[in-house]
């Protein structure tokens, strides 16, 4: 875990004040294992460490925290969006049941047969979603 001086260092690193609420919501994203987090989740987190924390805020931060490349978003299912501390290129198994992420390794994976890019385009990057859930 990161300390609250080095949570404000990472903030106005990446360009963003460093408000309470964003060295708070940090220090529970920031320095420790790779997590994938909506709002929802994180406000439940926060109210069990005895917090209060509006969703709004919460969701503030989260794009602050996206915009200015220190989280990743991805979409999850029901249009919940999901964001990712693990910025490196991987893949994912998103469980439809539960709204699970779990990341998949790059050299787990190779793809192939895409169709040519659009004129006048070159791949930035492709990561893939692979949808599961329980077998009945
Ligand atoms: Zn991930």
């Amino acid at each position: 875990m990161l300390s609250d001086a080095e949570i404000i260092e990472v903030l106005k690193a990446s360009g963003l004040r460093p408000t309470k609420q964003r060295i708070f919501v940090g220090s529970l994203l920031f320095g420790g294992k790779h997590q994938h987090v909506s709002a929802d989740k994180l406000q439940i987190q926060i109210r069990e460490l005895g917090q209060k924390m509006a969703l709004a805020t919460i969701y503030n931060c989260l794009h602050h925290f996206q915009k200015a490349g220190l989280l990743k978003k991805v979409n999850a299912v029901n249009d919940v969006i999901m964001f990712d501390t693990n910025l490196s290129y991987h893949h994912h198994f998103l469980n439809v049941d539960t709204g699970e992420l779990t990341d998949i390794n790059e050299e787990a994976v190779s793809i192939e047969g895409l169709p040519s890019l659009p004129d006048g385009f070159e791949a930035e990057s492709m990561e893939l979603t692979i949808r599961v859930k329980a077998q009945i």
